[in-house]
């Protein structure tokens, strides 16, 4: 009896550092761990880009940590745990918005986790559960890891920005039209075509409906006529022809034969990507965007937008402050990282 005590405290000892729980290295890269192995140089510099641009256009932070397995690291329990212990100790995301996200791949235990802040609450669980069953796994059970980890985490920054990456400065319009396709290439874009295609003509229908009907003119009710394309240069100011030409904006020219009254109609086109000139007034005005100095916790980030007219050539540069990141004094974090929490939300799945 008394040897078999001393044996649970020596077991005690010596096997409880053995079994001291772990973690991976956070080091070698601020987006992508690929301890695993899983991808090649260019797929993970692939997938640090599309992280990097989410980053820099909406400061959040998710990064994607491939391992062996949990055992490596001394765990024995469920991914859960570890994913949860593993995001804290690295400390993923802003400490006061805990918005950080990591896509978790253990690859011989066959399973994966996306572990979210917990700024999010349970808002992402069944979202990330469900980009984990339906896009992810499909790909890992064909053992294409590469492409499973590619398109969740597309997926994943779909669910968390209501964007895809490439398209954070889409206009208003042109991200409801891709949202659409989108919508429609899910569902089986064979199946509806017949009937997109249907509505689409009876909107243009009676676009040009509205658009040729006659119009009478307010001096004397005589039917106007409208000028053909040639005729309008006339009566368009050079900035109004500037936007013709660039498609930003479409002119029709109506005049009275009787008062030679002229009314000119404006139709804006929705899914230009030329914009108000501040100078002169007209669609005419073309930005380019970067990030010239990334935020970090001791200095604000600078965003300069170069604007070219190309109607009354104004070049103009506006600056936009990216705000400071903020880090609890008292976070323990690594590898640049913001500090984040996460309570154990997210979602888990095994292949
Ligand atoms: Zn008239
Ligand atoms: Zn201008």
């Amino acid at each position: 009896m008394r040897i078999w005590r001393v044996a649970v405290v020596l077991w005690l000892l010596v096997a409880a550092p053995l079994a001291a729980q772990t973690f991976p290295e956070d080091a070698a890269d601020f987006y992508v761990n690929d301890y695993a192995d899983l991808l090649t140089d260019a797929q993970a510099e692939e997938i640090a880009i599309v992280l990097d641009e989410l980053f820099q256009s909406r400061d959040i932070e998710f990064t994607v940590l491939t391992i062996p397995r949990m055992a490596d690291y001394g765990h024995t329990g469920s991914i859960e745990s570890f994913a949860t212990a593993l995001f804290n100790t690295w400390g993923i995301g802003d400490a006061d918005r805990n918005d950080g996200l990591l896509l978790l791949v253990s690859h011989f235990d066959r399973e994966l986790r996306i572990e979210v802040g917990a700024g999010y609450g349970d808002a992402l669980n069944a979202p990330m559960k469900r980009v984990i069953d339906n896009k992810i796994i499909p790909y890992f059970r064909l053992d294409d890891y590469a492409a499973g980890i590619r398109i969740g985490v597309d997926e994943v920054i779909y669910e968390v920005t209501d964007r895809y990456p490439g398209e954070y400065d889409n206009s208003g319009a042109a991200q409801l039209w891709a949202n659409f396709k989108r919508f429609l290439v899910n569902l089986g874009w064979w199946l509806l075509a017949p009937f997109a295609a249907l509505i689409h003509f009876g909107i243009k229908i009676y676009r040009r409906y509205q658009r040729n009907k006659p119009r009478t003119c307010p001096n004397d009710g005589n039917r106007m006529r409208r000028y053909l394309e040639e005729m309008e240069d006339d009566s368009l100011s050079p900035g109004q022809l500037v936007e013709e030409r660039l498609e930003s904006v479409d002119y029709d020219v109506w005049y009275c034969d009787r008062c030679e009254h002229l009314t000119i109609e404006a139709y804006r086109n929705w899914f230009s990507r030329y914009g108000a000139c501040r100078e002169c007034g007209f669609r005419t005005v073309e930005g380019d965007s970067r990030t010239i100095r990334s935020a970090t916790y001791s200095s604000t980030g600078l965003r300069e937008t170069d604007y070219n007219c190309h109607h009354c050539n104004a070049h103009y540069t506006v600056k936009t402050t990216i705000p400071k990141k903020t880090r609890s004094s008292s976070s323990s974090s690594s590898g640049g990282r913001g500090g984040g929490r996460s309570s154990g939300g997210g979602a888990s799945g095994s292949w």
